[in-house]
């Protein structure tokens, strides 16, 4: 007799277990940290945040039994993963911050500049030097993600610039062909 597969009542459970194991990696800087944090921010919108199925490769045993569960209870139950966290949405707003690359615009330099990109040019006001970096959506700009100067670490004498001491000067469109 053909019947309806009992539902699980421990899954919802499960499932916030993973998303909270897989977010306090995914807030990390590393490898494991991108993975985790591309299953989660996919798990809330595959479109703007696409996930690499080989970025799995990077998760340990227990990530990766995680990040399974978490793939396999969002697919059949459409339940956003910040909504079963406390403080959901600022922990996926700090993944997100941690990861700002992963966002598919700015995900692969390839992709973003087979047309035209929006290049900031920043200068430290100390020694003056200058830094392009791909304009970040307004959204993933808070002052924690302005850049620093890198000539801090290679020189001694170099005051500790704050990132809010950086000089945004200019914006332009960068177009380069893909080859
Ligand atoms: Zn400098």
């Amino acid at each position: 007799m053909r019947g309806i597969t009992p539902i699980d009542p421990t899954e919802p459970k499960k499932y916030a277990a993973a998303v909270s194991k897989l977010a306090s990696l995914a807030v990390t800087d590393s490898a494991g940290g991108v993975a985790a944090a591309e299953v989660l921010l996919s798990l809330r919108n595959g479109y703007a945040w696409p996930a690499s199925l080989t970025s799995l490769r990077s998760l340990d045993h227990h990530n990766l039994d995680a990040a399974v569960k978490a793939i396999r209870y969002s697919a059949q139950n459409n339940t956003d993963p910040r909504t079963v966290i406390e403080n959901g949405d600022d922990i996926f707003d700090r993944i997100a911050l941690t990861h700002p690359t992963l966002y598919r615009p700015l995900r692969a330099q390839d992709d973003f500049l087979n047309g035209a990109g929006q290049v900031e040019l920043w200068v430290c006001p100390h020694c003056h030097r200058q830094r392009q970096r791909l304009q970040y959506p307004d959204w993933l700009k808070p002052a924690a993600t302005a850049p620093w100067c890198e000539k801090y670490y290679d020189d001694d004498r170099h005051p500790e610039v704050d990132e809010s001491d950086m000089v945004l000067t200019d914006v332009y469109t960068l177009v380069i062909e893909r080859r």
